[in-house]
Parts: structure tokens; sequence; C-alpha cells
């Protein structure tokens, strides 16, 4: 048991270091928040990161003078991330070789009572430690305005997962590492099925896949780089103040082949001046990146905005067959 904690806390302090080494902090400080780009480190520790559709590992780790990561296509983003993370452990902390199946993902990366071989119980450490450190909680909490209390509910929990980019499990239970909520509170979290809490977020509409992701989008998220699965949902609720004869446009999201499936608004007060709340629900068709800006405007003042909201969007997930792509381009380049 004792030598099980050891490991434990040497893949977290590892995971601290090469946060500093690679200065992540600083780089998602000045940013405002966004994921840890894990695909990208293990490019920066000199190794190569290919991805390949492997049916039943989910990653493998090959140290040689030229180390290799391997990741599955055939999973989504967040498990691929999580996955390169644990790698990404074993690369750091110069593993032997090892060949990962979904036990990765089975495990519960900081419990000190099963029995596992060290290198795994480091690397499992490493990977969550590495993808959601407190800082980054922190960062995401403030910015968003949650209760600290509120991380206890699914639905927060769930909206933080995805701007972690780690699964809902994962978030489970990093959160009751970083003492944000207890182990009740983690098993009552566990116990909600993430289908339920984006079945509650779309209202009525209905997805034709339950393994899209759907991203809950206020004026918080302003200037936000949003990475996630190429059918994800987004639903973005803002005050509109129509009474005023002021209308969000969602044009730009139409022209990046988003498909609206819903435009609610919300509340019922009907007196003059009164603000109401805007919902509108969109499904990506594709894989896409691209930037869009919503004005709030009069349609017969289209020049004139009353507010805006900028967002950036890598609807990438998951990633697929072949080198990383940055790195595959910046190879071509050197050629
Ligand atoms: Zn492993």
């Amino acid at each position: 048991m004792v030598d099980q904690r050891d490991a434990v806390l040497r893949g977290i302090k590892a995971a601290h270091t090469l946060h500093r080494d690679l200065g992540v902090r600083e780089t998602l400080e000045r940013s405002g928040g966004g994921q840890i780009d894990v695909f990208a480190a293990i490019g920066k520790l000199g190794a190569t990161l290919m991805f390949q559709p492997l049916d039943k590992l989910l990653g493998a780790y090959v140290p040689a003078e030229e180390p290799g990561v391997l990741i599955t296509t055939k999973r989504t983003l967040p498990v691929q991330r999580f996955t390169a993370a644990h790698e990404l452990g074993h690369l750091y902390m110069r593993h032997q070789p090892s060949l990962d199946d979904q036990g990765i993902l089975r495990r519960a990366p900081f419990a000190v009572t099963t029995r596992l071989e060290r290198q795994e119980r480091e690397a499992d450490a490493f990977a969550s430690m590495f993808l959601a450190p407190a800082w980054l909680l922190a960062l995401i909490v403030q910015r968003q305005g949650w209760a600290p209390e509120s991380l206890a509910e699914p639905a927060i929990a769930y909206q933080l997962s995805l701007r972690l980019g780690t699964s809902y499990s994962a978030t489970c239970h990093v959160l009751e590492r970083h003492k944000a909520i207890s182990r009740t509170g983690r098993e009552r979290l566990l116990s909600f099925e993430p289908k339920k809490i984006k079945r509650a977020l779309l209202a009525d509409y209905e997805p034709s896949d339950w393994r899209s992701d759907v991203w809950l989008l206020t004026d918080r998220d302003e200037g936000l780089l949003i990475e996630g699965g190429r059918h994800d949902l987004f639903v973005v609720r803002l005050r509109e103040n129509s009474s005023a004869g002021y209308l969000w446009n969602f044009d730009e999201l139409k022209a990046a082949g988003f498909a609206l499936v819903a435009d609610d608004q919300e509340g019922d007060d009907q007196r003059v001046g009164a603000a109401i709340t805007r919902r509108v629900t969109a499904q990506s068709s594709g894989r896409v990146s691209r930037v869009v800006t919503f004005k709030e405007q009069r349609p017969w003042m289209p020049d004139k905005a009353l507010q805006e909201l900028h967002l950036q969007y890598e609807l990438r997930g998951p990633e697929e067959a072949g080198m990383w792509e940055p790195e595959l381009q910046r190879v071509l380049q050197a050629a």
C-alpha cells in the first residue's frame, strides 16, 4: 500500500514538473483558459505521435532512440487525450514499453487499495494531474463564476469536463483529488450518466448520436477556444434586449455549416423593456475549425451591435489515422 501511494505521488509530481518545464500554466493563463495540449507535449519531448485504428488497445508507448506513442482512432477525443496523457507519463518517467487497453479508463487514478504494476499506477496519476491540475480548475471555475459547491452538481461537472477536455468520470475523480468534492460527492456524480445531463440541456431535441457532447455557452465563454468532437452541439444562452429591438444574430454559425435545431426564449417577463434570454441550439455537421462572432443588433441597423460574443472552435475529434497533423505539417515544411 505504501508503495502504491508512493507511485501516485511520483506521478503527480512528474505532471507538475512537466507543466513547469513546458510553461503550460503561463500559456493558459495568458489565453484565459483552454485545454492542455497533451498531443503537443508528446512532440515537445521528442516522441513521434501516431493515430491508428487499434481494436484491442487504446494506446502504446515504445521507448527507443526515437520513441513513439500510438493512440487508437476508435475512441472519442477525451479518451484519446487521456490515453495520450497516460503514454506521455510513461515517456516522461522513462518507463518500460507499455501496451494499454481500456483498463486504464476503468481504474481509479488515485486509488491505492488495488494492486497494480507500479509504472501503470504512476502513469494513471500523471495523466489525471497533467490534464486537470488544480490551477486550471480554478481558472475555469473563476471564469464561469461557478460557486465552489456547485461543482457537486452533475450539469456543472459535465461542463467543466468539456472545458478540461477530460471525460466526465475522469473529471469526477480529479475533483475529489483536488478536494473540490467529497468521496460521496464523487460517487453521487458518477451515478449520473452524461446522457441524462445532455438530455436536460437539449430539452426536446434528440441528436442521432448521444455520444456527441453538448456545450452550454454563455457570455462567460467570450473568446473561448472550444475543442471537441465533430458532431458536438452548442446550446448558446444569451440575454436579449428584444423589447428594444435587439436580436442576436447567429447567421455566422449557419454559414459555417451548423444546423440550427432549436431557437427558444426563456422566461415570461412581458414588461416593456425587460430583457429575455434567447437559447439557440446548433449541431456541427463535420470536422471543422473556425472563428465566429455573434452580434446582438437591431435588424435594421446591422452595423451597430449592442453586444458581441466571439468564439473559436476546433471540432476535430476523434483524431484520424496517421501522424498527428501539426507534427506532420512541421515535417513536411522541413522537407
Ligand atoms: Zn500504461
